[in-house]
Formats: C-alpha cells, structure tokens, sequence
C-alpha cells in the first residue's frame, strides 16, 4: 500500500467511508485491479459531508415542524454543528419536558441568550478596564511619590544654593536651573492631581457599568450572569462557614397565557411585579435574581430547609391572594401564580447537580398541578 493509500485509509474504509466516500456497491470492472485510482478532489471529498449537514438541519426543522427561514436555518445550523451548546442544552430540556420546539420559543430563547452574551461581553470588558486602571493608578501614585521626592529634594538644593556665599556666576545658573526644575516638578503634580482626578471619574463610569452588566435590564434584580457569580461564591462561603444553602428556582405559571390574552407588554408587567415581590425577602443572606424569561433564581444562605421553603411559600401565596388588573385594559388578569422547586445546594457533587435537582423539584411542581413549592429530594454529598 502506498503512502497515499495508507493517508486515504483504503483499507477498511477509514476516513473516506466516515464521509460516505466509499464506491457504491457495484460490480467491479474486469480490469479493476489494474485501473488507475480516482483521483479525489476537494470537492469530492466535502460534498457528501455537506449533503449530510445539510440533510440534518432540514431534519432539524422538519422534526420540530419549524418554518423555513433564514432564522430557523441558522439556529438549525447551530445545534447540528454545536455552535450554540446552550440553545441544544435548553432544546433538549424542553423536548425532554414533552414541550415543542416552536418559532415564538425558539426567538425568545435567543434574544435572552444574545442578551445574555452581551452582558458577559460588558462584565468581561468592565473587568479588563477594572484591572488595568488599577495597575495605571498604582503606576501614577509611585510617578508621584518619585516627583514630591524629587520636588522636596530640589527645594532643599535650591537653599543650599542661596545660601552658598558666592557671586560665582556658575552657582547663580545651577540656582535658577533648579528653581525652573522645581516649577518643572510642580506643573507635573498638577497634571497628576488632575489625571487622579480622571481616575477617580473613570472608576465611578466602571462601577455603573459593572452594576448595569449584572443587572436585569426590565426587573432591575440580578440577573442570570450575575447569579452565577453570587452563587458560586455563597457555595464557597457557605462551606467554608458550615451553613446551610438552599437553592430554588421559580416559574410563573401558564405565563404564555398572559402574553397571548394581554400582549408582551403586560406580561412584562406581569414579570416585574413578581420580580418585586419575590425580591422583598431578599436581604444580605438571601439572593433573588432573574434567572430568564419567567424564571426566578433564589439562594437562602444560614436558612433551613423548612424556613426556605416557608418563605418562598409565602411569597406564592402573597402573589397568588392577588387580583391583578390590567391597567392598559381595566381587564382582570385573573389569579396569577407561580411554582417553585428548592434544594439543598450542597447535598449534591456539583454546582450543576444542585441546579438540576431545583430544577427538577420546580418541574414536580408543575406536574403537581402548579401553584406550589416542592422540596427536591436530597442526594448524598459525594466525598
Ligand atoms: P408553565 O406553567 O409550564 O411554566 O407554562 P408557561 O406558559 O409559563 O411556560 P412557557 O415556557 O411555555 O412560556 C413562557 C413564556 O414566557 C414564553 C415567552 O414568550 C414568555 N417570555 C419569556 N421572556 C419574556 C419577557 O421578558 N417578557 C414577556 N412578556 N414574556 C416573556
Ligand atoms: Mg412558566
Ligand atoms: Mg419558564
């Protein structure tokens, strides 16, 4: 076998029959065995390839009963080539619930992902920014150090020079060189007083733009990015200190319903109103975030199980005594409520084990007829 063959892999079929390259199934020509080899061309090789990805994001589509659009054909193209691993993620936890892949879901996905990557984008700027104005800020104090000794240093000079008893001609120039020197130094610390000033200003600009990158833009709470920054440190913390954390995620009920009978911006409405009211039991050990859509993140730290779930509780049942009315319409919203899953975030290995089984308890939830908090049944921690 000669060293293009090997490379080709003609024998067993290697990576040619891996991209359907392998000759169809017909008799061979007498004279096969003295023809010379096809030569293969680019084209030849990544045609059938590009047949096969193309056919699965037409399955793509065809199976989630999705319109042909230049949209859809993308996020097709994302979830067959992996370019989108957290939209396959949600695609697979939702056709795993029994729920369909539809247009609305999939460009509501999308838009809270895109926000989601613009805020990460933001958070990583800010961070970059953070760090370099601090490693500029310390730069400038040492210039400033190194000038006021500079600066202290050639006042000293300038007395011994007055005070040197000469009309030498040489020590009048050093003299008045220094004194310049020393106006010289006094104009550069008030560039510095100023470029601290600019510092100072511009640390202020960072901070609100690290609190707009962690902040949900319609309820104002943390948001999802956010969450999973406070809760991988509460995690830390709370093993650390031995105490409890509970997690617990919360979803408004039939909230589609609201949207189609009242329009997205009542819903949006509907959404900050639950926002504010699940965010009132917020306080320094307890963590309410916007975690997507009509989905709520809580973490209650040093709070047990029981105490946790009574809170959430009572919140639901605040929001469910309500009688909402649409403001735009005078039309009543009816009852609205929401269901909840919690679990005890360290009884499980990991951070995602513990998202999932919060998750899982709130999917519990659901299936219980809504309206609830349900406690997820805990594992054993691993070792
Ligand atoms: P379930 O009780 O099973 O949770 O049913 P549901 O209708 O609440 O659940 P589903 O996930 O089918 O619908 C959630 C809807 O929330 C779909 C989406 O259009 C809507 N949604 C997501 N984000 C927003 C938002 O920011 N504003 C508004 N108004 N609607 C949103
Ligand atoms: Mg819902
Ligand atoms: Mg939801």
């Amino acid at each position: 076998m000669t060293d293009n063959q090997s490379r080709n892999g003609a024998r067993g079929g290697g990576w040619r029959e891996w991209l359907g390259l392998t000759p169809p199934a017909s008799p061979a020509p007498a004279n096969a065995a003295h023809s010379p080899p096809h030569e293969l061309t680019q084209r030849d090789i990544w045609l059938p390839a590009k047949r096969r990805l193309l056919g699965q994001v037409t399955d793509f589509l065809i199976d989630h009963d999705l319109e042909i659009l230049p949209f859809t054909l993308a996020v097709g193209y994302d979830c067959v080539t992996g370019g989108s691993p957290r939209l396959v993620q949600k695609i697979h936890e939702r056709a795993e619930k029994g729920l369909p892949i539809t247009l609305k879901w999939l460009e509501d996905t999308n838009a809270t992902q895109s926000r989601d990557a613009t805020a990460e984008a933001v958070a990583v700027l800010v961070g970059k920014l953070e760090s370099s104005l601090s490693d500029f800020g310390r730069t400038m104090a040492g210039v400033r150090d190194a000038n006021d000794t500079y600066s202290v240093a050639l006042e000293g000079h300038v007395t011994e020079l007055q005070n040197a008893r000469s009309g030498d001609d040489l020590l009048a120039r050093l003299t008045q060189l220094t004194r310049h020197m020393l106006e010289h130094t006094r104009g550069v610390e008030r560039d510095l007083a100023k470029s601290d000033a600019r510092i100072t200003e511009l640390q202020t600009r960072l901070d609100e733009a690290r609190r707009l990158a962690n902040q949900d833009h319609l309820t104002g709470l943390p948001n999802r990015r956010a969450f999973d920054e406070i809760l991988d440190r509460e995690l830390r913390d709370a093993r650390a200190a031995n105490e409890t954390l509970c997690i617990a995620f919360c979803d408004i009920d039939h909230f589609k319903r609201i949207n189609d009978c009242h329009g997205h911006p009542a819903g949006d409405r509907v959404i900050r109103y639950i926002a504010e009211t699940l965010g009132r039991i917020a306080d320094a050990r307890c963590h309410v975030a916007r975690h997507g859509g009509e989905e709520f993140a809580v973490l209650l730290r040093a709070t047990s199980m029981a105490d946790s779930w009574a809170r959430l509780d009572a919140a639901r049942a605040e929001i469910a005594a309500k009688r909402l009315i649409n403001r735009a319409t005078d039309t009543p919203f009816g009852q609205i409520t929401f269901s909840g899953g919690i679990a005890d975030a360290l009884a499980y290995p990991t951070k995602s084990g513990a998202l999932k089984a919060a998750d899982e308890a709130l999917y519990a939830a659901k299936q219980a007829g809504r309206n609830c908090i349900v406690i997820a049944e805990a594992e054993p921690a691993a070792d």
